[in-house]
């Protein structure tokens, strides 16, 4: 699973590098397509549930889901990039929020929070908690930013399937749900909104957007539960190599992590 974390993870670290105005999510797509095959994997979303592509292109009050399309990016876009891949028979499931160049303080409000509340979220996936405690730790902290969490859409169990159990809402109450076990492994990923929560869902049967045409972000990390601590499979460093970010967020969930 690390394997396939691994390649996901390279794949948006690749992509970080291309994501500027101009640009279309199609020729993204075809990069990313490539860059899996390539590294001896196969697209984790490519067919899956009749998906027809191998990145879902979220921008703007776009939540998730998006398909990518010929429409250029534009200055002050914030565009969510979820990719998966499959290798040895099992997935990694990976998505950052990318800024389009100049965005607006807002945006960049929204995706800060966003970001911060997964490592929130990653925090509570410890030895003796529960399902509840993620969602309880998430929603506390980007409601408190008057921030709306998406219901509809969770995170979720990984592995030889791309959605197992248990369900991992990013709302909820402490101590509720199941019990995390050594060996586990999640997806966690808080889909923020800017505004309300509510959504609506596009004709396309796929894309997913805000009902208030405000912003939205996406981040997602697949996490295993090693000695009764989060540890990170996936990490954002590729994508902060490229972009020139410096940044210590993954190191305190890193500790059982043997990189090759
Ligand atoms: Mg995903
Ligand atoms: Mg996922």
């Amino acid at each position: 699973m690390r394997e396939s974390a691994e390649i996901v993870s390279k794949t948006l670290g690749m992509l970080a590098k291309e994501i500027k105005p101009g640009v279309k999510t199609i020729h993204l797509d075809q990069l990313a397509e490539s860059f899996i095959r390539d590294h001896r994997a196969e697209p984790g979303f490519l067919g899956l549930y009749d998906f027809p592509n191998t990145l879902c292109v979220s921008p703007n009050e776009q939540v998730v889901h998006g398909i990518p399309n010929d429409q250029p990016l534009e200055d002050g876009d914030i565009l969510s990039v979820d990719c998966g891949a499959l290798k040895n028979g099992f997935y990694g499931d990976h998505a950052y929020t990318f800024e389009v160049g100049e965005v607006t303080e807002a945006k960049k409000k929204l995706l800060e929070v966003t970001k911060n509340s997964l490592y929130i979220g990653i925090e509570a996936f410890c030895y003796g908690n529960r399902v509840g405690d993620i969602g309880h730790a998430i929603q506390t902290y980007t409601e408190s930013f008057g921030y709306g969490v998406v219901r509809e859409l969770v995170g979720h169990g990984l592995g030889k399937t791309m959605h197992e159990p248990p369900e991992i809402p990013n709302y909820g109450k402490r101590g509720r749900g199941k019990k995390f076990i050594n060996g586990m492994v999640i997806a966690i990923e808080p889909m923020i909104n800017q505004g309300t929560k509510n959504i609506r869902h596009f004709r396309d049967g796929w894309t997913i957007k805000t009902a208030d045409n405000l912003p939205s972000a996406h981040f997602e990390h697949n996490v295993a539960l090693i000695n009764g601590k989060p540890q990170l499979l996936s990490t954002f460093d590729y994508i902060y190599e490229a972009l020139g970010i410096k940044s210590d967020e993954e190191i305190p969930f890193k500790i059982f992590t043997s990189k090759a």
